[in-house]
C-alpha cells in the first residue's frame, strides 16, 4: 500500500480521494448507510498498478430486499412531490457532485483506466448535462395532456432498476437516476463490482444533497448474484441496463417472466463512412477520438472507418500516424492520452481479437497483440490499426472494446451504407462529405440511434439509444425521462 500511496502522491490531483472512499463496506439504503451483516469486501484493482488500491461492500439478497422494500415504500411519497421540489432536490446533488469532480475522475482513472485529465471534462460534462436538462424540464410549466374529455396521465413506473457497467462508472449512474428521479420514480442502483468507487462517490453526493429517505439506494456486489437478484425482485416495475448485449438478452428474459420494463444500452460496432478525399483528413481526426476515448472502451466509438477504396492506404496512414501520437502511461498523470484497459480479462479479450484478426487477413498497419514497448505494468493494449478489412471478418462485425481501428474500403455510398449497416448492432454512426445534402442523405440511411453529419456534436438533450441489438428505449432528454413513465387515459363522463 506504501508503494502504491507515494505513486500517487507524485500526482497533480487537487482534490484526492480520501482513505473512506477507498475503503467502503457499507452500502446506501433508505438513507442510511448500512453494512451488511458478513461484511464481506470485493478488493477493486488499480488498472495501471495491477494491485488492489480500495475494496468495495458485497451484499446479500437481504439487503436486495431492504433496499428495493425502502424504494418501493418511498414511492408514492417520491411521485407525489411537486415537479418544483424534485427540480431543487436534483439542483442539491448537482452542487454536491460538483465538489466530487476531481475525486471521481481519480477514481475512473485507477478502476477503469480513463485518463485524468479527459475523465474530469467527461465527468463534469454528461452527468451535469442531464442533470441540468431535467431540472429544466421539471421547471417548465405542466400541463396534463387532454384528448376531449380524456386526461392523458403520466404516471411513474414505480422502482427502477439501474444496473451499469465499468466504462463511465459514474455517468452511466448519474443518468438513469436523474432522469428516473425527474419522472418521479425511485432507484436501485447497482453499479459494477470492477469499478464501484466512482458510483459510491455518486452517492455520497445525493445522500448529502439529503433526498427523502429511500428514493436513491446504492448496492453492490457482483452481477451474476446480486444483480440477478435486483433484477429478478418482484416490485422492481423497470430495469434500466448498460452493459454487455448478453447480459442485457439474459435480463430481458429476467424481466418477461413479470412483464417488467426494460431499458437496454448495449453494444455497437459504429462506422464512420467518408464520401470523399476532401473530407479525408477531419474524418480521420474525428474517428481517432471517438474510437480511442476512454482507451477504446466506450460503447459509442467508430471503430470502422469506411473510406472509398482508392483511399484505404491513405485512411489508415493518417490513422497509424494519430495512434502513434497518442501518450500511453499512467491514466493519474495528466499528461497521458491513453491509459490501461480495466482489467488484465478484458486486455486478454482484446488481444484475442487482434491475433484472430492477423488470422482472418487483415494488414496490421500499427500495434499488434504484444504489450506496447517501456510498458511493463498496467493493462495496456498498444493503439491497433487494420487495413483492407473485409465486412465479414470478425473484427468487423463484434465489439472489441480496446484501442482498435479498423478501416474498410467502400465503392460509392450506397455500399457504404450497406457496410456501415451490416452488423448486429446500430448505435452510432458518422458521414463526412463535402456536398452537405448527400452527407445527410447518407446520415439518415446509417440505422443508428445517434449519427453525427459532418462533425455535428453528440446533443445530451437528445434521444440517445441502439437500433437491433444497441439497445431498446432511450436515455437522455425527454426520452429518456419518459422511459421511466407509463401514459394512462382517464375518461370523464358528462
Ligand atoms: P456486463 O454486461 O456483464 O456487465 C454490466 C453490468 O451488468 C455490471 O454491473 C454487471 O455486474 C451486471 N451484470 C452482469 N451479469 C448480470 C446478471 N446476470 N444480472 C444482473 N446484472 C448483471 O459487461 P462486462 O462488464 O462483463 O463487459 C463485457 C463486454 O461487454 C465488454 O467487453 C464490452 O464489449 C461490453 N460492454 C459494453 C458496454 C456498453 O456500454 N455498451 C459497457 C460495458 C461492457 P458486475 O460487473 O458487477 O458483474
Amino acid at each position: 500500500m506504501s508503494d502504491q500511496l507515494s505513486h500517487i502522491d507524485k500526482r497533480t490531483t487537487a482534490n484526492r480521494l480520501q482513505e473512506s472512499e477507498l475503503r467502503r463496506t457499507a452500502v446506501f439504503i433508505d438513507g442510511n448507510w448500512i453494512e451488511p451483516p458478513d461484511g464481506r469486501t470485493i478488493d477493486v484493482v488499480d488498472c495501471y498498478t495491477e494491485t488492489a488500491f480500495a475494496e468495495g461492500p458485497t451484499v446479500s439478497v437481504d439487503e436486495v430486499d431492504r433496499a428495493v422494500t425502502a424504494a418501493a415504500t418511498a414511492g408514492s411519497g417520491w411521485a407525489h412531490t411537486p415537479r418544483s421540489v424534485r427540480a431543487s432536490m436534483l439542483q442539491r446533488v448537482r452542487e454536491c457532485l460538483d465538489e466530487r469532480v476531481d475525486r471521481i475522475a481519480e477514481a475512473w482513472a485507477r478502476e477503469a483506466g480513463m485518463p485524468i485529465a479527459v475523465g474530469r471534462r467527461s465527468t463534469a460534462g454528461l452527468a451535469f448535462a442531464v442533470l441540468d436538462e431535467m431540472i429544466d424540464i421539471l421547471e417548465r410549466p405542466h400541463v396534463e395532456e387532454r384528448l376531449d374529455r380524456t386526461i392523458v396521465a403520466q404516471e411513474p413506473v414505480g422502482v427502477v432498476a439501474a444496473i451499469t457497467p465499468w466504462n463511465y462508472p459514474m455517468s452511466q449512474i448519474a443518468i438513469k437516476t436523474a432522469s428516473a428521479l425527474a419522472a418521479g420514480c425511485t432507484v436501485v442502483a447497482k453499479p459494477s463490482e470492477v469499478a464501484p468507487l466512482s458510483a459510491f462517490l455518486f452517492a455520497d453526493a445525493v445522500a448529502d444533497a439529503d433526498l427523502p429517505p429511500g428514493v436513491f439506494n446504492l448496492i453492490a456486489g457482483e452481477g451474476h448474484d446480486v444483480g440477478q437478484a435486483l433484477a429478478s425482485h418482484p416490485l422492481v416495475d423497470a430495469i434500466s441496463f448498460t452493459g454487455s448485449t448478453a447480459t442485457g438478452r439474459h435480463l430481458m428474459r429476467t424481466a418477461s417472466d413479470r412483464i417488467a420494463r426494460v431499458t437496454l444500452e448495449l453494444g455497437g460496432k459504429s462506422a464512420m463512412v467518408v464520401l470523399d478525399e476532401e473530407s479525408l483528413e477531419a474524418a480521420v481526426a474525428r474517428t481517432m477520438s471517438s474510437c480511442f476515448m476512454n482507451n477504446g472502451q466506450t460503447c459509442t466509438a467508430l471503430t470502422r472507418l469506411v473510406v472509398p477504396e482508392r483511399l484505404v492506404d491513405e485512411a489508415a496512414g493518417m490513422a497509424a500516424a494519430i495512434a502513434n501520437s497518442q501518450i500511453l502511461g499512467d491514466p493519474l498523470d495528466e499528461a497521458t492520452t491513453m491509459g490501461p484497459l480495466v482489467s488484465a480479462t478484458q486486455r486478454e479479450r482484446v488481444r484475442h481479437y487482434i491475433r484472430h484478426g492477423i488470422q482472418e487477413g487483415a494488414q496490421l498497419i500499427l500495434g499488434g497483440a504484444d504489450a506496447p514497448e517501456g510498458l511493463n505494468h498496467g493493462y495496456f493494449v498498444a493503439p491497433t490499426i487494420f487495413s483492407h478489412v473485409a465486412t465479414d471478418m470478425q473484427i468487423a462485425q463484434e465489439e472489441i472494446f480496446g484501442p482498435v481501428l479498423c478501416v474498410l474500403g467502400h465503392s460509392g455510398s450506397d455500399h457504404a451504407v450497406a457496410i456501415a449497416n451490416g452488423t448486429r448492432y446500430g448505435l452510432a454512426g458518422s458521414v463526412w462529405g463535402t456536398d452537405a445534402s448527400e452527407a445527410l442523405r447518407v446520415g439518415r440511411a446509417i440505422r443508428a440511434g445517434t449519427v453525427s453529419v459532418n462533425g455535428g456534436a453528440f446533443n445530451p438533450r437528445a434521444p440517445y439509444g441502439g437500433l437491433r441489438q444497441s439497445g431498446l428505449g432511450r436515455e437522455l432528454g425527454r426520452w429518456g425521462m419518459d422511459e421511466f413513465t407509463e401514459p394512462r387515459a382517464i375518461s370523464v363522463g358528462d
